[in-house]
């Protein structure tokens, strides 16, 4: 029996596939590579020491999904093949809402004519929309997404809600992830941003390798201890470890966080990059960004009652592990 990757050779499917592949279980990849490339799947086979069972397909192909399935015994799938750029989905709301929502219809659909029903969903924090009080829990309204990018995720969501509540065989669990950073402890798997980085810690890197002159931190004026805006920043190796204890516990609907339950500041995350590598950013107080919220942290207790899960890598370890990718990348 097989466990399908869908976008496992972009930043969080490469590391989960390592994952499962350390628990011994059987890994089928498909990517597009609209996103990563032959690049990061070497990389990935030279970190596992063996060869990967890969496919170059896209989701919305069903053809290609057929194939996929009438070949491999596949008992679960883990999907994370999606556009991600927050801001390029306001400028390309449809190419967003074919990829991400049109795919994983195409996708569920081919799981329902092979009888899979086993299925993970890469969500995000970003379904609590700005109307939750922090910490958010599972159980709040969700919605009120300021994006296309967010809205795709939130329809996902109701689908795979829709399709359990269709045929209660199904398992469902959808992973709302928080803000996942950091990279392989080997420095050969992490984050690939094209063109300039929007997230904050790819931009802290490119900055400390002197591609870009300096940080710009939106905003000093919330009401948070420093003004500067709280996030809930989790290890990559950390997220990809709750994808393995959701595969293992699947059984009905649910829904978890996947987050260390703290939030820390932009400033804070610049001094601790400045003291964990030894290398100083350069950075100056902007504007606030259209769209932040103040504060976004998660309540971990229902992954760490019903999945055991608990985010155990540090700040320190995050920006170290994100500098040794981004030095690897500019050799
Ligand atoms: P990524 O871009 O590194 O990985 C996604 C992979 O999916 C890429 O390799 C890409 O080539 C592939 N892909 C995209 N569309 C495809 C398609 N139609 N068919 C086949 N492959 C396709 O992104 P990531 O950071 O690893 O994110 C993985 C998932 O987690 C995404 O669904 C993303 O929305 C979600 N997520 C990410 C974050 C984050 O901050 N990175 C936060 C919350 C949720
Ligand atoms: N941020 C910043 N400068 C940047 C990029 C991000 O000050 O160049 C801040 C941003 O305002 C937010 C935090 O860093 O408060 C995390 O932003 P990111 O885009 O990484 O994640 P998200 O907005 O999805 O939480």
């Amino acid at each position: 029996m097989s466990i399908l990757v869908t976008g496992g050779t972009g930043y969080i499917g490469s590391h989960t596939v390592l994952k499962l592949l350390e628990r011994g279980k059987d890994v089928v990849v498909l990517d597009n590579f609209s996103n990563s490339g032959p690049d990061a799947l070497r990389r990935l086979e030279d970190i596992a020491g063996r060869p990967i069972t890969f496919y170059k397909a896209d989701i919305l192909d069903a053809n290609a999904l057929s194939k996929i399935f009438g070949t491999h015994n596949v008992e679960a799938v883990v999907h994370f093949a999606g556009l991600k750029a927050v801001g390029e989905s306001v400028g390309k709301p449809l190419e967003y809402y074919r990829n991400n929502v049109a795919g994983t219809l195409t996708l569920l659909e081919a799981c329902r004519a092979f009888g899979v029903k086993n299925v993970v969903f890469s969500s995000s924090a970003t379904v609590y929309g700005s109307a939750n009080p922090t910490p958010y829990r599972e159980d709040m309204p969700t919605g009120g997404c300021t994006n296309p990018y967010g809205r795709t995720k939130h329809i996902i969501e109701q689908m795979l809600q829709d399709l359990h509540h269709s045929d209660n065989s199904y398992n469902v669990t959808i992973l709302r992830y928080f803000n996942p950073i950091g990279a392989h402890p080997s420095g050969k798997l992490g984050e690939l941003p094209g063109g300039t980085p929007n997230n904050l810690m790819p931009y802290i890197t490119q900055v400390a390798a002197g591609k870009l002159p300096k940080l710009n931190i939106f905003g000093a004026d919330y009401d948070t201890p420093d003004g500067t805006c709280l996030r809930d920043y989790i290890h990559v190796e950390d997220l990809a470890h709750g994808h393995v204890l959701a595969l293992e516990n699947l059984g009905g609907c649910n829904v978890y966080n996947l987050g260390t339950g703290r939030g820390t500041s932009v400033s804070e995350i610049v001094r601790s990059f400045e003291e964990a590598t030894g290398v100083s950013i350069p950075h100056v107080i902007t504007d606030r960004r259209p769209g932040d919220i103040a504060v976004s942290f998660a309540d971990t207790r229902k992954a760490q009652r019903e999945l055991g899960f608990t985010a155990e890598c540090g700040i320190h370890q995050m920006c170290r592990d994100s500098w040794r990718w981004q030095s690897f990348l500019s050799k």
